[in-house]
């Protein structure tokens, strides 16, 4: 610990006290003074419990930023594939409903079709049948 050095207000000695403490004896007149210390000096030992603590919290941020690299070099890749998996499934999705519209327009022709066959043929009948009823 620094120690500072003042001259005693009473006979001009040398007075010697470490930051922190309250009070100071005279070594030759036997007086106690209280110390007042001034805003600008800083115990060099707080300087250095700021300074590690400063380290220290660099160190946490910048733990805390491998982290989030790690958890990112993890994260993305799942999220990638993902993406990549609903952008397949969407295509799939995309041509499986396409396919089966077509089948359901084939359908939906082939019975129009069809009834249109029934009716041609009831229709030829129906004719027949007047035409045979007629003298
Ligand atoms: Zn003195």
């Amino acid at each position: 610990m620094k120690i500072f050095e003042k001259k005693c207000p009473n006979c001009h000695a040398n007075l010697e006290f470490k930051v922190g403490e309250k009070d100071v004896v005279c070594p030759s007149c036997r007086r106690t003074f209280a110390i007042e210390y001034d805003h600008d000096i800083v115990d060099p030992e707080v300087m250095l419990k700021a300074k590690d603590i400063q380290l220290k919290i660099l160190d946490e941020v910048q733990d805390s930023f491998v982290a989030a690299r790690k958890i990112r070099k993890i994260v993305m890749p799942v999220v990638l594939i993902f993406i990549a998996a609903m952008f397949a499934f969407g295509i799939f999705m995309f041509f499986q409903t396409r396919a089966r519209m077509e089948e359901n327009r084939k359908k939906a022709e082939e019975q129009s079709q069809q009834f249109e066959e029934q009716f041609e043929e009831q229709f030829q009948k129906a004719k027949d049948q007047f035409q045979q009823s007629q003298p």
